[in-house]
């Protein structure tokens, strides 16, 4: 597929204009960043294990009936969706207390919460992403009281959905990130489910070790995140040799390949 000109360009992804309107390509980047981009690397074949899990978790939420921005993949770090406008508020869905939730508020590290919870920030890099309450993003206009509801109703669905399905892979689904957008096509405005889902923008713990395969990996310099993720997408059944990252994962690809 042909790419256009670069329409935008973020920490992890790179969007192109596509050939049909109205449709976009998302590249997926090997940068990993945190603390706002206080701290940054490049890792090798990350980019191409998101764009995967990310295409897996969104096309199995819109076979149960949630719409996603993603019409497919097109090659390894490539997929082609539809353009929304981005709502400027970060969905963050938890059901173990952790990171920023835990500093915050003096919770204990782990604490299981008896139902989700879910927090809105405002997507602002330079103000560091801040906590706000729902009355913020109706006073200022970025949704409204009954887009609201429904986009959290939406979480909770794709909480339930995520959980069941990490549960499946012995895998604690623990908090995630999600971000919604407004497609505009004419008579039709709908909100809809964009960016990404994968171990960069959720917590995944291994259910019974608690290790971590996700991209705390990064921010604590625990290392071996490339592995990590791997594993995420071994378990989900979605890591093909055509992941071609790195030689000696490629070893690994084969034993596993070997042992089915
Ligand atoms: N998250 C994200 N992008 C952000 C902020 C958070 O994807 O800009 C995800 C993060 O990976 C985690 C969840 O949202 O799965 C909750 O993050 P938290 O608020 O604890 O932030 P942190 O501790 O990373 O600052």
């Amino acid at each position: 597929m042909k790419k256009g000109k670069k329409l935008y360009e973020g920490k992890a992804k790179i969007l192109y204009a596509a050939p049909e309107k109205g449709t976009a390509i998302q590249h997926f980047k090997d940068n990993a960043t945190a603390f706002n981009n206080q701290k940054k690397t490049i890792i090798e074949g990350k980019g191409i294990l998101n764009n995967r899990i990310s295409e897996h978790i969104l096309s199995n939420l819109n076979q149960i009936g949630i719409e996603t921005h993603l019409i497919k993949r097109i090659n390894m770090r490539e997929q082609l969706i539809k353009i929304v406008e981005i709502i400027p508020v970060e969905f963050i869905v938890r059901n173990i207390a952790t990171g920023s939730l835990t500093k915050r508020l003096g919770i204990e590290d782990g604490t299981v919460l008896d139902k989700p919870l879910i927090e809105f920030c405002y997507k602002n890099d330079e103000l560091n992403d801040p906590l706000i309450a729902k009355e913020h993003i109706t006073a200022f206009k970025w949704a409204e009281e009954n887009e609201i509801n429904w986009i959290k109703d939406q979480c909770l669905r794709i909480n339930d959905f995520m959980q069941g399905m990490f549960k499946g892979i012995g895998i604690k689904l623990v908090d995630f990130k999600l971000e919604f957008g407004r497609l505009n096509q004419g008579e039709v405005r709908r909100i809809i489910l964009a960016d990404e889902i994968s171990p960069d923008t959720c917590r995944l713990w291994d259910a019974s070790s608690e290790k971590k395969l996700d991209k705390d990996r990064f921010r604590k310099d625990l290392g071996n995140l490339l592995e990590a993720y791997q594993e995420v997408a071994r378990r989900l059944n979605i890591l093909h040799e055509e992941t071609n990252i790195k030689p000696v994962e490629f070893g690994k690809l084969r034993s596993i390949k070997n042992r089915k």
